[in-house]
């Protein structure tokens, strides 16, 4: 089960408080994405760190034929042989991009693809300095010092929050002022110089990832979305049932589910048209939606019917479910009678479900049978999720 760490539940409790604004919060920390969205910015770390390390991996060698005729013996060498080193390593982080799974995994890629450059920087740097060269000498070994830099700047091709920016900006920072300190002498001036230049890069580097990221939840939120009613699509609803049925099945963690149709919708549209149809389906899901944990997903199955998948969920945690909704007007119809929905219920124990479909099939039936029954009912496997009058009409 994707657990949520002390960080990420203190975060939200904070965030509940001062109401702040979640949008800008997922640009400054990584607690505040949800399991969808750090899913796909996994992958898209991944992919990258991939293209980058194969790119490295064939041009870093290449540099070799420069430093042959920049150095002379053993320098050169020496320098070759870091360079193969690194080679080999990106070309492993290429190998390995493939089969990252989680952020996590993502995460370590990137650091050790942005480990690299700084290594091969402190190491490099005491052949270097003081070194008698000519001038192409001269040349590379100043483009040697500027390895940490560059790497800073490759962190704004990525997705990254504000904070993982930073942290890594930081860690480089520590590596110049190491590098700094194996020269032999002490330069106050060029030190304040690169350090400077060093905060200037960071900054540029957190704004880009902020902008990389932002472009990247729009993207997967409209790809994801519904436009309608901001629900989840079937499609990436799907994606996400098979997911936390795969969780649950392996950990052995409870999971339920909710099939909601609207009741009497066509009537809606029939009476009042295809745009008040749309209304009473934005203000359904609207509805629905404050009634959910963060963890839940409501997915528009299609129409009017609504999935709600609830993770870590058995029969008994269904009921306070049940009761909110029970509390919740969903609003009014045009002609102002209250919208009603009926609900069938799935859970994996009870249900003996064999995979997602299974369930979503077991919740359909019961739905249907609400509908049989009357309608604003919910239907589930145990007698207690049998509940009549499912939104309070007469609130
Ligand atoms: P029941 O209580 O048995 O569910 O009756 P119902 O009228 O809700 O059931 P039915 O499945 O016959 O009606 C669903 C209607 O939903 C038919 C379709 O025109 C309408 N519909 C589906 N998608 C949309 C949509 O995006 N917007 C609007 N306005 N209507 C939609
Ligand atoms: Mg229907
Ligand atoms: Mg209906």
């Amino acid at each position: 089960m994707e657990k949520k760490s002390k960080h990420q539940a203190s975060f939200e409790n904070i965030k509940s408080q001062l109401k702040i604004i979640p949008e800008y919060m997922e640009l400054l920390f990584p607690f505040a994405h949800s399991a969808h969205i750090r899913r796909h910015r996994a992958k898209i770390i991944a992919s990258r760190v991939g293209l980058l390390s194969l790119l490295f991996a064939v041009v870093i060698p290449l540099w070799i034929i420069i430093d042959f005729f920049a150095f002379s013996w053993p320098t050169w060498a020496i320098l070759a042989t870091l360079r193969i080193i690194s080679a080999i390593v990106f070309f492993a982080l290429y190998i390995m991009h493939s089969s990252c799974r989680s952020l996590h995994n993502a995460y370590l890629l990137l650091g050790g693809m942005m480990a690299i450059p700084p290594v091969f920087y402190l190491i490099s740097q005491p052949f270097l300095i003081g070194l008698e060269t000519n001038a192409l000498g001269t040349a590379v070994s100043s483009a040697y010092a500027l390895l940490p830099f560059i790497v800073v700047a490759g962190l704004s091709v990525f997705p990254l929050t504000a904070l993982e920016v930073l942290i890594t900006g930081a860690a480089v920072m520590t590596v110049v002022i190491l590098g700094v300190a194996q020269q032999p002498t002490f330069d106050l001036q060029q030190f304040i110089t690169t350090v400077w230049l060093m905060i200037v890069v960071i900054g540029v580097s957190v704004f880009s990832g902020m902008s990389q990221l932002s472009y990247m939840i729009s993207l997967i939120n409209q790809a994801s979305k519904d436009m309608l009613t901001g629900a989840f699509t079937r499609r990436s609803g799907e994606e996400y049932l098979d997911l936390q049925f795969r969780i649950a099945s392996r950990t052995g963690a409870s999971m339920s589910l909710l099939f909601m149709d609207v009741d009497k919708f066509k009537s809606v549209n029939d009476e009042f048209g295809h745009e008040q149809g749309d209304m009473v389906l934005k203000q359904v899901a609207k509805g629905l939606n404050a009634c959910l944990r963060r963890s839940d997903q409501l997915i528009r199955w299609g129409g009017e019917e609504f999935v709600i998948l609830l993770p870590n969920t058995d029969v008994p945690h269904v009921l306070p479910v049940l009761k909110r909704l029970s509390e919740l007007t969903l609003g009014n119809r045009p002609d102002g009678k209250p919208i009603t929905i009926s609900i069938g219920i799935a859970e994996l124990a009870t249900d003996e479900c064999e995979d997602w479909i299974e369930m979503v099939e077991k919740a359909d039936h019961r739905m249907y049978d609400a509908k049989k029954s009357g309608r604003n009912k919910s239907v589930g496997p145990k007698p207690e999720l049998n509940i009549s009058n499912i939104i309070n009409v007469e609130g």
